[in-house]
């Protein structure tokens, strides 16, 4: 809050309503100081002062506030502006994320595939074979559960059956049975069990 803008748009309103500093003081039932310290953003006007002095200026809350007349028109278009810009930057960043999950994949599973084959093909003692299939397994572990959890936050899943849309528990994805993305999932609304698809917006 602007406390300067705020004062100047008081100081304004009370000279079109042709009211002096004492003329309001007395309204309002406090010293013209108070209002000389609001005019000059020293400080704002009490709680409970605020109604009252914005129904002698004529003025809402929210006017008094932003130091100005805030047309509400343009304030529930500007509203909606940023609603519909923010929905737009959650798509971009889960399409992202769902990139980086098939990345995730290919890296854990390409990792894997070098661990066993080295193991497997390579010479070496049977303490580092072993060592290193299971670092291969675990990197492969760690990865599937990062990329379950990218999947269960990113975007939506879809009901078949009610075409409700929302954000499942991490527990229901990781257990249930997919085919791609495709989820076989009870849905928390209709309750029935269904193919449930991966949609990005709502
Ligand atoms: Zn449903």
């Amino acid at each position: 809050m602007d406390q300067i803008k705020i004062g100047k748009f008081i100081s304004t309103r009370r000279k079109e309503k042709q009211l002096t500093q004492q003329d309001l003081a007395e309204k309002l039932n406090i010293t013209n100081r108070a209002i000389s310290k609001w005019e000059n953003g020293f400080c704002l006007p009490d709680v409970g002062i605020i109604p009252e002095l914005c129904k002698i200026l004529d003025i809402t809350i929210n006017d008094l506030f932003s130091g100005e007349t805030v047309d509400m028109k343009d304030n529930e278009k500007k509203l909606e502006e940023n609603l519909l810009e923010m929905a737009r930057i959650k798509e971009q960043q889960d399409k992202e994320l769902l990139s980086l999950e098939i990345f995730i994949g290919i890296i854990i599973s390409v990792f894997l595939l070098i661990c066993v084959f080295t193991a497997s093909f390579i010479i070496m003692p049977n303490w580092l074979r072993i060592l290193l299939m299971i670092i291969g397994f675990i990197t492969f572990v760690i990865g599937i559960v990062f990329a379950i959890r990218i999947e269960q936050i990113a975007g939506y899943y879809e009901c078949s059956n009610c075409h409700h849309k929302y954000v499942p528990n991490y527990k229901s994805v990781l257990l249930a049975i997919h085919s791609g993305r495709t989820r076989y999932m009870k849905c928390p609304k209709c309750a029935k069990k269904s193919w449930h698809k991966k949609i990005i917006s709502k």
